[in-house]
């Protein structure tokens, strides 16, 4: 079997270790006759692999002992209205730093439940960089400050964080988490949907301070609190149990190569090939964020006209190569390195990239 060289957005590539572990346990899970999709939620085996998914998440990730980690269900698009119905609170606006596409919705809905204010934007350089952190004003009494933490569309990822003070900081991690340490300290609360850097898509992790879990309201419906579901440790109502499951092979998969240091020290391998094949390429490509703003997630670029790019993306989908493509709103191309794209997909793009300029040069 030929695996296709991924470079997809999301859902994007799996470990193919976790794959066949997966396949190995599909049918008959730990000798109990059934598969995990087949159990009781309330089972020892899956409270097994709901624990388990929360111990590697917090070993992994290095989460203090006051956060919670979630399991939450209907994507990274739901914490968008989730988070300011729990913590929008009245007369304390919501501060949100817009930066691209994905930020964009989540003040879209934000606005909805209340008051919000943009704290910083670079709308006027078409959302190719992130702010610095000295354009950010953070407004005393803010409810909560929200950032994206990687613009999977633009291909821009914040590289540090604000000071907040007693501002709750939030993130929409769901291109970057567990791609990079990162002190959970400074952050209120932090989610991801799961299908770009953690496995498949049906479940959205929450890493959320307790403090700001009690915080929801009591006319909130129960499953949009979260309070909800960290009284239940994430097992109120049936969770996406084999989603659940598959995040658990991909922690331990990052466990075994060394944990996150590990998988940004690969991370930055990747992108540097792809990223010196852009820079040193005599500007035939060239790379749409702003240097300083460059994602190790999600690499845009283009070439010279639209033509060019198409043949590009033809060709490379005859060699093997997926999801190349650009988003729509940004065009051009786009090359999705997660977590679980390998070195060599990398390094088979680098060298079609020097292949198609000789020819086409
Ligand atoms: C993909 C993505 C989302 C949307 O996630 P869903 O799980 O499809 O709702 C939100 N934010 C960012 C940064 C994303 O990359």
């Amino acid at each position: 079997m030929a695996r296709a060289y991924n470079f997809n957005a999301g859902p994007a590539a799996i470990p193919l270790e976790v794959l066949q572990q997966a396949q190995e346990q599909f049918v008959d899970y730990h000798g109990a006759g059934m598969s995990i999709m087949e159990m009781s939620h309330r089972s020892p085996l899956y409270e097994g692999v709901n624990n388990e998914a929360q111990t590697l998440m917090r070993e992994l990730f290095g989460i203090p002992d006051n956060y919670k980690v979630l399991f939450l269900q209907g994507g990274a698009s739901t914490q968008f209205a989730m988070l300011p119905m729990n913590l929008l609170r009245p007369g304390h606006p919501a501060a949100y730093v817009q930066t691209g596409a994905w930020a964009d919705k989540a003040i879209k809905e934000a606005k909805l439940i209340g008051d919000t204010v943009i704290a910083a934007s670079t709308a006027s350089d078409s959302f190719m960089r992130m702010p610095s952190l000295s354009e950010i004003e953070v407004p005393a009494g803010a409810s909560y400050l929200h950032l994206t933490s990687n613009e999977t569309i633009g291909g821009t990822q914040f590289h540090e964080f604000p000071s907040t003070g007693d501002v709750p900081l939030i993130a929409d991690m769901s291109s970057d988490i567990l791609s990079r340490p990162i002190d959970i300290s400074q952050f209120g609360a932090i989610y991801a949907g799961a299908q770009k850097n953690l496995g498949p898509s049906g479940v959205t992790v929450v890493i959320i301070r307790e403090d700001l879990v009690k915080e929801g309201s009591k006319s909130i419906p129960a499953m949009f609190r979260y309070e909800t579901h960290a009284k239940a440790d994430s097992l109120y109502n049936t969770p996406p149990s084999f989603a659940v499951y598959m995040v658990t092979l991909v922690l331990k998969w990052i466990k075994a190569r060394g944990g996150v240091a590990q998988m940004e020290q690969y991370n930055r391998d990747k992108t540097k090939l792809i990223y010196d094949a852009i820079d040193q390429s005599g500007g035939y490509y060239r790379g749409c964020a702003q240097p300083q703003s460059r994602s190790l997630m999600n690499i845009t670029f283009r070439l010279g006209n639209e033509e060019l790019e198409k043949q590009f993306i033809k060709e490379s989908e005859q060699l093997g190569f997926v999801g190349l493509k650009g988003h729509r709103d940004v065009g051009g191309l786009r090359a999705s390195t997660y977590n679980a794209v390998p070195l060599e997909s990398c390094q088979a793009l680098t060298q079609f990239m020097t292949d198609f300029q000789k020819r086409n040069g």
